[in-house]
C-alpha cells in the first residue's frame, strides 16, 4: 500500500498521475482539512474536494479547484441578501457541502462522509482526512493599524488575496486532535509515504501537526518521498513563498528539504533546480531530479513514477 499526504490542488493533480501507474486502490491519501470553513452554514472541505473532483476527472482544468463548466446561480442569488459571496461555491458544488453539512448535523464523522462522498464520484483510492476534529489555520498578518490580526486561511487566501503581510501561521485545536481512523496505521504499514508537491506551511504543516504523524513519519523516514512543490525559487501557484518567508523558511526546494528533514528521506526536485541537489543533500535529504511541472495527467504519471522508483 502506498500513502500520499495531501493538500488540494497541486495534492489533486500528483494523485491523478500516481493513480496512472498504480492501482488506484492500493493508494491511500490523507488530507489536510485545516483549510476546512463554513460559508452559509456549509461546511466545506476545499482540500478533500479538490483531491475527489480531480480523481473522478471532473475538476476544472483551467483553475485546478472546484467542478468544470459550473454555473453561480446560487452564489450570485446570494447577493441579494448582501450575504458575502468572496468565497466562489458552484451551483454543482453547493451540492457536496449540503450534503457533507447535513450528515455531520447527523452525527457521521468526516470520514464517514469523506468515504460516502468519495464514493459517489466513483474515486477507488481511500481518502482519509487527518483528523476527524476540527482544525484550522490561521493567518496572523499585520492589520491596518500595524497591530497584528488573525485571519482564517480562506479570509487570507480569497478575500485578501494574499495581501496581508503574514506574520505567523498556526493550527488551532491541531494540539489537542487526534488522528482519524486508520491515518496512523496507513503510515506505519505503508510500502512507500508519499508527500505530494502541496504546500509545506498551510497543506502539508498541519497534517504534521496531527499528535503522532511526525512521529511515525521520523521512524519510517528512509519510506519516505516528497515532491518539491517549490521549482526556480517559487512555487508553481498559490502563496507558499509568502508563507515560507514569513516563517524563514527559504524559497527553494533546498528550504523545502530542509523543512522536511525529520521525517523524509527523499525529495525529487525540479531538472531546472538541479544545481541546488548538493544544497537539498546537505540538508540530510536525498535529491532526486525529475521532470515535476505537471502539465498533464501523463507527465504526473512520470513523477509518480520518478518519486516511487526513487524509494524503490
Ligand atoms: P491547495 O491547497 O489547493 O493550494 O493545494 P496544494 O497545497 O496541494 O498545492 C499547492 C502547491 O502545489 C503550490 O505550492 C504549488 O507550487 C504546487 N504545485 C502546483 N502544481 C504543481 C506542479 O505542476 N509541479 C510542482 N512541483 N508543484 C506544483
Ligand atoms: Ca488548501
Amino acid at each position: 500500500m502506498l500513502v500520499a499526504l495531501a493538500g488540494g490542488v497541486g495534492a489533486a493533480r500528483f494523485l491523478r498521475g500516481l493513480v496512472g501507474v498504480v492501482p488506484p486502490e492500493d493508494v491511500t491519501a490523507i488530507v489536510n482539512t485545516a483549510d476546512d470553513d463554513t460559508f452559509h452554514g456549509l461546511h466545506v472541505s476545499p482540500d478533500i474536494d479538490s483531491v475527489v473532483y480531480t480523481l473522478a476527472g471532473a475538476s476544472d482544468p483551467v483553475r485546478g479547484w472546484g467542478l468544470e463548466g459550473e454555473s453561480y446561480t446560487v452564489l450570485d442569488s446570494l447577493e441579494r441578501y448582501g450575504a458575502e459571496t468572496w468565497f466562489r461555491l458552484g451551483d454543482r458544488d453547493l451540492a457536496t457541502h449540503l450534503y457533507r453539512t447535513e450528515r455531520l448535523r447527523e452525527g457521521a464523522t468526516i470520514s464517514t462522509v469523506t468515504a460516502e462522498i468519495a464514493a459517489a464520484w466513483g474515486v477507488r483510492s481511500r481518502l482519509l482526512p487527518m483528523t476527524d476534529q476540527s482544525v484550522s489555520t490561521r493567518i496572523e498578518v499585520e492589520g491596518s493599524g500595524g497591530r497584528p490580526i488573525e485571519l482564517r486561511m480562506q479570509e487570507w487566501f480569497v478575500r485578501e488575496r494574499c495581501e496581508p503581510t503574514v506574520l505567523n501561521v498556526g493550527f488551532d485545536g491541531a494540539d489537542v486532535a487526534v488522528a482519524a481512523p486508520g491515518v496512523l496505521e496507513a503510515l506505519e504499514s505503508a510500502e512507500t509515504i508519499l508527500i505530494c508537491p502541496s504546500n509545506p506551511v498551510i497543506s502539508i504543516g498541519p497534517i504534521l501537526a496531527i499528535p503522532g504523524v511526525r512521529e511515525v513519519l521520523a521512524s519510517r523516514r528512509r519510506r519516505v518521498v516528497g515532491v518539491s512543490p517549490i521549482v526556480g525559487g517559487a512555487p508553481v501557484r498559490g502563496p507558499a513563498d509568502r508563507l515560507m518567508r514569513a516563517l524563514g523558511i527559504e524559497v527553494t526546494c533546498a528550504g523545502v528539504a530542509r523543512t522536511y528533514s525529520e521525517i523524509c528521506g527523499t525529495l525529487v526536485i525540479d531538472a531546472v533546480d538541479e544545481a541546488l541537489a548538493p544544497r537539498v543533500e546537505a540538508a540530510g535529504v536525498r535529491a532526486v531530479v525529475a521532470d515535476t511541472l505537471m502539465r498533464s495527467p501523463e507527465v504526473a504519471a512520470g513523477l509518480a513514477r520518478n518519486a516511487l522508483e526513487a524509494v524503490a
